[in-house]
């Protein structure tokens, strides 16, 4: 299924290139210098978080867990991922496909790039990958197994703290935010309803077991060409509730929405970029939903829940990313962009309760009428 013609013995004359953006891993482009079409990609995690140091200790299980959903991910849904190759257990390293021929959605979205077939696409794998791992399909023993397959302690204690904790405490100090977001900031500190539904959150993301989630599923984690689309950087892999990667993809797509609904220059095409998010958001629930539902059943309270845990896990993270430590390209530096969103996010989380169709979600963040 996946495999490479590159020799293991050492001989190989290769050209070493960093290419991660040197967060929290090492990665690197790998090119046989004889044959540059071969290539491939090593992603390395030091035992600790690479841009802070040593003194931020962080488990090295991550890139296990990351090869073990590439095999997962592949094994379900074929084509959808890089390929993994190989780990290495020595020096704690994946070797994977590397899909140099692709771009980051995220940059794409920025530049009023989108390609609906990429959109289901996505839908289409998260689907599978929680329908093919869900509770309600497995046995108890290989439910257990999954579990034990994906701990992933260290990472979701990061998810915990970046978005479901530090964001929502005024004094901490890693929180970060605009001069015009500032004046905001009373919905969510002076809200204890708001800071109610977070903690809901909270607990839901740490305790339903559903299935394997990709654990950080934004715009940037997914590689696109042409129809192509390949979800990648799935170390915070876990078993969780589905709706967390449903509700992070949504949030992501309606930063862009925001993003092209304030840019100011060549209004019109902006504008008409903004519907298209607006599709995005419809194609990936109904994509999802078609998959999903002939495997679970309760269909009317299965969908109920899924879309209120949606909504409340897409509020968590706009919110987060505004002003929270970890920020997002398409709204910084935009004016309006911001602020709206955050706003956006608010009534998700508020609203997030009511809220169980696709329809009613989009008309809540967006307030369409
Ligand atoms: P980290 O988790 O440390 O941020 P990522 O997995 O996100 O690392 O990889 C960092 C960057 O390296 C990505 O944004 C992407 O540009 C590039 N990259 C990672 N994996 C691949 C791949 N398989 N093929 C091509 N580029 C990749
Ligand atoms: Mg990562």
């Amino acid at each position: 299924m996946c495999s490479t013609s590159w020799t293991r013995d050492g001989s190989e004359d290769i050209e070493l290139e960093e290419i991660g953006d040197g967060n929290i891993n090492d990665v690197f482009r790998v090119t046989s210098v004889k044959e540059r079409s071969q290539s491939l990609v090593v992603k390395h995690g030091p035992a600790y978080i690479k841009c802070l140091g040593p003194e931020f200790p962080l488990s090295i299980v991550r890139l296990k867990v990351e090869y073990n959903a590439l095999a997962a991910f592949q094994r379900i849904c074929p084509g959808y991922s890089p390929c993994p190759y190989y780990f290495d257990v020595e020096t704690n390293a994946v070797l994977m496909e590397d899909l140099r021929d692709h771009s980051i959605m995220r940059k794409e979205l920025i530049s009023g790039n989108i390609n609906m077939e990429t959109v289901k696409k996505i839908a289409y794998f998260l689907a599978c990958v929680h329908r093919d791992t869900h509770v309600s399909k497995l046995s108890e023993a290989e439910f257990e197994k999954l579990q034990q397959d994906f701990q992933n302690e260290d990472m979701v204690s990061l998810t915990r703290q970046y978005i479901f904790t530090r964001p929502f405490d005024k004094t901490d100090p890693t929180n970060r935010c605009s001069e015009a977001v500032q004046k905001k900031l009373h919905l969510i500190y002076e809200d204890p309803g708001l800071l109610d539904s977070v903690w809901k959150m909270r607990n839901l993301f740490l305790e339903k077991k559903e299935c394997l989630v990709h654990g950080d599923l934004h715009t940037g984690s997914v590689l696109v060409s042409n129809n192509s689309a390949k979800v990648f950087d799935n170390e915070f892999a876990y078993v969780g509730p589905a709706a967390f990667d449903l509700g992070l993809l949504i949030a992501n797509y309606i930063f862009s929405y925001y993003r092209h609904m304030s840019t100011q220059e060549n209004h019109d095409t902006h504008r008409k970029f903004s519907q298209k998010l607006i599709e995005a958001c419809y194609l990936t629930v109904n994509t999802y939903l078609s998959v999903m539902t002939c495997t679970v059943g309760q269909r009317h309270e299965y969908l109920n829940n899924l879309l209120t845990e949606t909504a409340g896990f897409a509020g968590c993270e706009i919110i987060r990313r505004i002003i929270g430590t970890a920020h997002v390209e398409d709204l910084e530096g935009i004016p309006y962009a911001e602020e709206d969103a955050l706003e956006a996010g608010v009534r998700l989380l508020l609203g997030h309760d009511r809220i169980h169709t696709i329809d009613r979600l989009m008309v809540i963040a967006l307030m369409l009428t």
